[in-house]
């Protein structure tokens, strides 16, 4: 018998920490990397009698960051208890959001595996406190605690279970950090925690049977979260075929994923909202959202980034993937808007910007604001390509006067006479050189091996000094040969 069909169903539940200079209800700093337990206080300890006091900026980050991914923010918003008991918790509980959280009612779009838009539904997002951090000290039985980032304010991003496979998974964490870096809200780091992700995960057979749910933790990478559903779905349907493990008679449960291993282990049966006896936080008053606030944040926010690469495919004509590299980030993406005009294409810009330009940035390992020169000049560069007053190496000649010295291209295409030579007669004389020195490659050429011919257009383009027009000089050869041009 066939194994039974199944498709795979993963929702995902993401804290994004938001990038507030100070915590969430206190002053103390919210910095990574510090000295352990040094940026604490009696608020974020959970001290008897100390008071917690709404940081507004974390309330601006969540309003921002909830519009940004086309979520409905609240005019009122409560904070509650999640109480458990954790040794990294000091207070026992962990100010969050119930049952009106901050955002609600948004949508991701993303590639599905299908090749079609696929919108993830995100059913809500809501601000907290983060915990402290707890390490297990290697080879030994004892274990450390860093409160250093208790109470630093995140947003919870719970999906809808609408992704249908660890790629699509994958790709939704990638455009969420993109969103969110676009936004300016959250640094997106995950290998600083700056955004952590929990999926769930079950099967549904065509018969109608389900997997219970699966909630894996301790995930710390978008690789990490493909490898963590793989695993559950091969574990899951194995369970489900071997054992009759279905919704109906195994609980929910929450497993651990070891990134070492690629597997996930079982920790617990998963607590219901009743295990954590929320209850209102009677230390803090409501908020009213101010409508004015959400409208300004929300004149403020960018375009998607999404929406800016499919813009860049379609009205600009670039590749899919050249859209790709110029949209991660958006100051590349700006960068290389502000190099754009009107005697010069898209495609040379980009082609210009993520060849050489990239090229310099990656050896010196720097980031786009360290380029010399406004991208105005680069785009001037770009216009003497496509006027056909430079060819490619020339180009790249000009290019690195530009980095090393600021000159501008024309100027600098002028003083050293760069400009390529399209002189029909210089040209034809250069070919006919060419042809003469290499016959055996121009006999190949004319008999249809084009790979001999660049040896036949080499040596014309030497001729010329490197300079020839190498559109003018291909024409050329093939007329001189006969062939169709
Ligand atoms: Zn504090």
């Amino acid at each position: 018998m066939s194994a039974p069909a199944y498709r795979v169903i993963v929702g995902m539940e993401v804290h994004l920490q938001l990038r507030t200079r100070t915590k969430c209800f206190c002053g103390c700093l919210a910095v990574y990397g510090a000295e352990p337990n040094v940026h604490v206080c009696d608020v974020c300890l959970g001290l008897p009698g100390a008071l917690p006091v709404l940081n507004a900026e974390a309330l601006r980050l969540g309003v921002r960051t909830g519009l940004a991914l086309g979520c409905t923010v609240a005019r009122r918003t409560k904070w509650d208890r999640k109480n458990y008991f954790y040794p990294d918790l000091p207070k026992g509980y962990q100010i969050s959001q119930y049952d009106r959280p901050l955002c609600t009612d948004g949508a991701i779009e993303i590639d599905g595996d299908d090749g079609a838009t696929r919108r993830v539904r995100i059913r809500r997002a809501h601000l907290e406190e983060d915990t402290g951090k707890s390490f297990h000290v290697a080879g030994t039985k004892h274990s450390r605690i860093d409160l250093n980032r208790c109470g630093t304010p995140l947003l919870e991003i719970v999906s809808e279970p609408d992704l249908a496979s660890a790629e699509e998974a994958g790709r939704y964490l990638e455009e969420l950090r993109r969103i969110v870096a676009y936004a300016g809200t959250s640094d997106g780091n995950m290998q600083e925690g700056n955004l952590r992700c929990e999926p769930n995960v079950n099967l549904v057979y065509e018969n109608g049977d389900r997997t219970p749910i699966v909630e894996v933790k301790n995930v710390n990478s978008v690789a990490g979260v493909e490898r963590a559903i793989r695993f559950e779905v091969e574990r899951q349907d194995r369970e489900y075929r071997e054992h009759g493990r279905t919704s109906k008679n195994t609980p929910r449960s929450t497993r651990g994923f070891d990134d070492t291993t690629g597997t996930t282990v079982h920790q617990r049966t998963k607590e219901s909202a009743d295990d954590y006896r929320y209850f209102p936080e009677p230390d803090l008053p409501a908020v009213d959202v101010d409508p004015a606030l959400v409208e300004a944040e929300r004149a403020s926010l960018p375009e998607r980034p999404r929406t800016r690469r499919l813009r860049y495919v379609q009205a600009l004509q670039l590749s899919a993937y050249d859209a790709g590299v110029l949209t991660a980030d958006r100051r590349v993406a700006d960068w290389f808007e502000a190099a754009l005009g009107p005697d010069r294409t898209a495609k040379t810009v980009a082609n210009l910007l993520t060849g050489e330009v990239f090229a310099r940035l990656n050896a010196a390992g720097k980031a786009i604001d360290a380029v010399p020169f406004p991208p105005a000049r680069l785009g001037e560069l770009a216009a003497l390509v496509d006027g056909r007053v430079v060819n490619a190496p020339t180009a790249k000649q000009v290019l690195k006067l530009l980095w090393e010295t600021g000159e501008a291209p024309a100027a600098a295409v002028a003083r050293l006479g760069l400009a390529q030579v399209s002189d029909p007669e210089a040209v034809r004389a250069a070919c006919e050189a060419a042809i003469a020195a290499e016959p055996a490659a121009a006999a190949a050429l004319k008999a249809g091996n084009e790979k001999a011919g660049g040896r036949v257009v080499g040596h014309a383009m030497k001729a010329l000094k490197g300079k020839g027009d190498p559109t003018l000089v291909q024409r050329t050869l093939r007329q001189l040969l006969g062939l169709p041009s």
